[in-house]
C-alpha cells in the first residue's frame, strides 16, 4: 500500500486518512509460522507536524498459526497500532533520529506494518485457555482423550531426587 503524501508534504498541520489492504507474505518468526489468510486492513492517517510526518493507524485481520501446546492450526485476530515518523530522505535526517526515512513522495507502509506486526505479535498463542497439549510420551493430542500413557509429569529438578529415594527403598 503506497499512500502520496505530496499535498501534505509542505503544509503544516496537514493531514490525510488512509483506509486499505496490506498484502501480508507468511513470516516465521522466533521459530512461529504465522499466515495471513486475507489482507490486513489499515485505517488511520499521515499527519505533517511540521518537522515530520506521524503515521497513526490501526491494523485488524486474521491469521493462521499454531496452538504452542497441541500444535493444531488456529485462526487467530490480528489488532495492532502504528505509531511512526516518517520524513523525507533530503540528507539532513540521519536514520538513528528514529524516523522511518522516504524518497520522493510517496511511502510504501508495507515493510512498516510488517515490521509493527512482528513487534506487536504475542508468540505464544493457544488453541483455547485449557489446552491439554500433545502427550509427552506418544505425541497424541490430549484434548481428543487420554492415550493411556502415563502422564506423570516429574520435574527434572525433582527427578534425580526421586531416583535416591527409589534407591533407598
Ligand atoms: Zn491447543
Ligand atoms: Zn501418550
Amino acid at each position: 500500500m503506497t499512500i502520496d503524501v505530496s499535498t501534505i508534504l509542505k503544509e503544516l498541520g496537514g493531514k490525510i486518512d488512509i483506509n486499505g489492504d496490506v498484502e501480508m507474505s507468511d513470516t516465521d518468526f522466533l521459530g512461529e509460522m504465522y499466515h495471513f489468510n486475507e489482507p490486513v486492513k489499515v485505517s488511520g492517517s499521515v499527519s505533517n507536524n511540521g518537522k515530520s510526518l506521524i503515521l497513526k493507524a490501526n491494523c485488524t485481520g486474521h491469521m493462521t498459526t499454531q496452538c504452542a501446546r497441541c500444535m493444531k492450526d488456529i485462526v487467530v485476530d490480528i489488532d495492532f497500532d502504528i505509531d511512526e515518523n516518517l520524513a523525507q530522505d533530503d540528507g539532513s535526517v540521519s536514520s538513528d533520529d528514529d524516523v522511518i526515512l522516504f524518497e520522493d513522495v510517496k511511502i510504501d507502509i508495507d515493510d512498516i506494518v510488517a515490521n509493527n506486526f512482528l513487534m506487536n505479535v504475542e508468540g505464544k498463542y493457544l488453541c483455547s485457555e485449557d489446552c491439554k497439549g500433545l502427550c509427552q510420551h506418544c505425541g497424541a493430542d490430549l484434548n481428543e482423550g487420554d492415550c493411556g500413557c502415563s502422564q506423570e509429569n516429574i520435574d527434572p529438578r525433582w527427578a534425580a531426587l526421586v531416583d535416591i529415594m527409589e534407591k533407598d527403598k
